[in-house]
C-alpha cells in the first residue's frame, strides 16, 4: 500500500500543467497569472505631491522667507508648471506632479492666504522633500511586479491596471466531471424510498472546486451497472480534462470503478493509501495525460481525499505556487491505534499571541458527514504513534 507522502508525490509527478489563455482584466480576479508583469513606468511615474498646500524651494525657507507670492495653481493631472523660486510658490493639490524647481510641500492647514500671497504659520515644521513621493521610489520601470503562478486578488488587479495590462495570460480552468456512483443514490429534489439515500458527495465536491476556483464542473450520477458505467465514463473522459468519481472503489461485488477505468485504458498509479479515512482511494492517468481520481463513497472519506489529494493536483494543473503548510496544535490528547495516518476533523481557534489551536471533532464513522458541518478542515496526524498529546503540532487542511 502507498503512504500519504508517496501518494502525494506520485500524483504530483504525473499531473500536467494546463496551457494558457488570454483574459480581460475585467474578468481577472481569481485567475492564476501565467506571465511575469513588469512595470510600464517608474512607480510612481513622477515626483508625486502627497498633500494639498504650496510647493516651494526649500532654500527660500532656509533663508527665512515665510510669505510667498502665488505663481500659479497646479492640480492632479496638470503638467508641471515652470517654477521659479525666490519667494514664490505654486498652490498644489494631492496627486499633482511636483513643479520643476520645487522640493518641499507645506500643507494648506499651515498656511493662510491674503490676496496673491500665502503666509506660512510661524511654528510650522518644514523639511526638505516633505510630502513628496519620489519618482521610482516604489519600483523602477521594467522591474517585475507580479510573478507567474499567483492567484490574482484585488491588489494584483490594481497592479495590472497600473502596468497598462488590459489583457493577461492566465490558466484556463480544467473541465472536471464529478461522477457519483451507487444504486442507492437519488438527487436532492427526487422522491426517496426507505432504502435510498440522497447523493451529497457530488454536491460537496462541486462546492469545493467552485470555492477554490480550480475547475469548471459537471455532475453525473451513475448506477452500479458495469456496461452503463463503461459507456458513460468513456464519454465523460473524452469531454473532460479530469474525472473525479465517488463510490465503487472498495471490495464489494458492485464496486466496478477500478476495473471499468482500467478497461478504458486509464493506467493505475495507486490503489489504497495507508490512511483513515479514505483508504480505498484509486488514482490513475490515461495516455492523453488526463487524471482520474476515484474516491471512496463514504462522505467523510470523499471530502478528505478531495482536499488532501485532488485540490493540490488541480492547483498544480493551474500552475499555482504550492500552498504554505498551516501548522496548528492539538487542544487535547488524541488516541489512534491503527498503523495509519489519521485525518482528524477540527475546529480552529486562535490564541491572543497568534497560535492556532485545533479542537478535535471526530466523526462517528467515515459515513458521518453531518459532523463535518461547522468544522474548519482536518489535521493530518502521521503514522507511527498511538497517542498524539495535547500541543502536538499538525498540518491543517482547510475545507
Ligand atoms: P461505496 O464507496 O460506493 O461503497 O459507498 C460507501 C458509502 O458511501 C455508502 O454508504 C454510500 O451510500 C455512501 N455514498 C456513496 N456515494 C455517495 C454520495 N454520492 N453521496 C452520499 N453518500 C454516498
Ligand atoms: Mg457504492
Amino acid at each position: 500500500m502507498t503512504d500519504v507522502a508517496d501518494a502525494e508525490r506520485l500524483i504530483a509527478a504525473r499531473i500536467p500543467t494546463t496551457g494558457t489563455t488570454i483574459r480581460d482584466l475585467d474578468d481577472a480576479v481569481g485567475a492564476v497569472l501565467r506571465q511575469a508583469i513588469r512595470a510600464e513606468r517608474d512607480q510612481p511615474p513622477f515626483d508625486r505631491v502627497t498633500m494639498d498646500g504650496i510647493a516651494i524651494d526649500f532654500s527660500d525657507w532656509e533663508n527665512g522667507i515665510r510669505e510667498f507670492e502665488v505663481a500659479g495653481t497646479q492640480a492632479a493631472g496638470d503638467a508641471a508648471l515652470d517654477f521659479h523660486g525666490a519667494g514664490r510658490c505654486i498652490e498644489i493639490m494631492t496627486g499633482a506632479m511636483l513643479p520643476a524647481g520645487a522640493n518641499c510641500i507645506i500643507p494648506v492647514e499651515r498656511t493662510s492666504r491674503s490676496n496673491d500671497s500665502i503666509r506660512v504659520d510661524g511654528d510650522a515644521v518644514v523639511e526638505k522633500l516633505q510630502f513628496i513621493h519620489p519618482r521610482g521610489s516604489d519600483r523602477l520601470a521594467g522591474s517585475e511586479l507580479l510573478a507567474p503562478g499567483i492567484r490574482l486578488g484585488p491588489p494584483e488587479v490594481a497592479v495590472l491596471a497600473s502596468a497598462g495590462c488590459a489583457e493577461i495570460e492566465v490558466s484556463p480552468l480544467p473541465r472536471v466531471a464529478v461522477i457519483s456512483t451507487g444504486d442507492e443514490l437519488v438527487d436532492v429534489d427526487e422522491p426517496i424510498a426507505d432504502h435510498q439515500i440522497r447523493s451529497s458527495n457530488d454536491r460537496a465536491i462541486e462546492a469545493s472546486l467552485k470555492q477554490h476556483r480550480v475547475a469548471t464542473v459537471t455532475r453525473s450520477r451513475l448506477r452500479d451497472e458495469r456496461d452503463v458505467m463503461l459507456s458513460a465514463i468513456r464519454e465523460l473522459h473524452e469531454q473532460n480534462d479530469v474525472l473525479i468519481l465517488s463510490g465503487g472503489v472498495s471490495m464489494g461485488q458492485y464496486d466496478f470503478v477500478p476495473s471499468v477505468l482500467e478497461e478504458l485504458g486509464v493506467e493505475l498509479v495507486f490503489h489504497r493509501i495507508e490512511q483513515r479515512p479514505g483508504r480505498p482511494m484509486w488514482f490513475g492517468m490515461s495516455s492523453d495525460d488526463k487524471a482520474v481520481f476515484a474516491l471512496p463513497g463514504n462522505p467523510v472519506s470523499t471530502m478528505v481525499c478531495l482536499q488532501r489529494y485532488v485540490l493540490p493536483a488541480l492547483k498544480q494543473m493551474l500552475g499555482l505556487e504550492s500552498d504554505v503548510a498551516e501548522i496548528v496544535r492539538l487542544s487535547a490528547d488524541v488516541e489512534f491505534t491503527a498503523d495509519l495516518a489519521y485525518f482528524l476533523p477540527v475546529v480552529v481557534t486562535w490564541t491572543d499571541d497568534g497560535n492556532g489551536i485545533a479542537e478535535p471533532r471526530p466523526t462517528n464513522t467515515s459515513g458521518d458527514f453531518v459532523s463535518l458541518a461547522g468544522t474548519d478542515g482536518f489535521v493530518e496526524l502521521p503514522r507511527g504513534t498511538d497517542l498524539y498529546t495535547a500541543g502536538t503540532p499538525a498540518r491543517l487542511f482547510r475545507w
